[in-house]
């Protein structure tokens, strides 16, 4: 058994809102609860959104809510990427020409366009340590490398985790069901998976899904408003299933995350901005 080795993944195209603080703070207890290593890593693929000063101010964000990690390792943008191993083949169509059920070229490749993983279509299962056993058909075939040889995110992150020796991933709810995709990936390279654990969608004191019109929710705004780290993370330390006081001395069991959505006590003192 190796070092068990967690990673915080933030994509430096936005500033870190509360969402992003509940799956890094999971990400950062899941791994000190095992004494393993926490390494940061920029996915910046999409590079005509990302930017380097709101990288800095995610590093900044996350010394600030106390989510130290060991070592950063290379950006997605500095890393190249490869397909060998995978079944695939090029598809040129647009994407309503695929929605409307017309591409052939799982039969007759294009010689240009996007390359896509042959995905078996078939039900994928994988366990997810706070929800428990998942299944999902992958929904399509996915795009690993763009039209212009760029990677997408399903292929980026399953060679990042691998290379980078990532043993759990942790991250929010948005992407249990795109797991579905990298487990088949992972099933065709005969690679050992990561364990997976998804934090809950984030909703505002009103029930509805966290959004701007509950006030700014992104950390550098609420640390201007005077809100406290400690104030940050007694909102959301229940909803991973934490008692105690803080970050540091809380104790971790993922089987007791919370799944779905969920509303944080208290949000609505840390939301200046607030109206329901
Ligand atoms: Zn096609």
């Amino acid at each position: 058994m190796g070092v068990a080795r967690g990673r915080l993944a933030p994509t430096p195209s936005g500033h870190l809102h509360l969402g992003n603080a509940l799956a890094f703070g999971a990400a950062w207890l899941s791994v000190r609860a095992v004494q393993g290593e926490l390494l940061l890593r920029l996915e910046d693929l999409d590079q005509g959104r990302s930017r380097r000063d709101i990288a800095d101010g995610q590093r900044r964000d996350l010394e600030w809510l106390g989510l130290h990690w060991d070592r950063e390792v290379p950006a997605q943008s500095t890393r190249s990427y490869r397909t060998e191993g995978l079944p695939t083949y090029r598809c040129d169509c647009s994407r309503k020409r695929r929605l409307a059920g017309v591409c052939s070229h799982r039969d007759t490749p294009s010689v240009t366009g996007a390359v896509r993983l042959r995905s078996k279509q078939e039900l994928i299962h994988f366990l997810d340590r706070a929800q428990g056993p998942q299944s999902f058909v992958p929904d399509q075939d996915a795009v690993l490398l763009r039209r212009g040889g760029e990677p997408g995110y399903p292929l980026a992150v399953v060679l990042d985790d691998y290379l980078d020796g990532v043993t759990q991933v942790v991250r929010g709810g948005d992407l249990l069901e795109p797991t579905a995709v990298q487990v088949e990936i992972y099933q065709y390279l005969g690679w050992a998976q990561p364990s997976w654990l998804h934090v809950p969608l984030l909703l505002g004191p009103d029930g509805r899904k966290l959004s701007k019109s509950h006030g700014s929710t992104e950390i550098r705004a609420l640390r201007d408003a005077g809100v406290t780290q400690e104030q940050i993370w007694a909102a959301l330390l229940p909803l991973l299933g934490c008692q105690g006081q803080g970050l540091a001395g809380a104790e971790f069991d993922a089987s007791k995350v919370q799944g779905g959505t969920c509303v944080a006590p208290n949000l609505n003192t840390l939301l200046p901005g607030f109206r329901a």
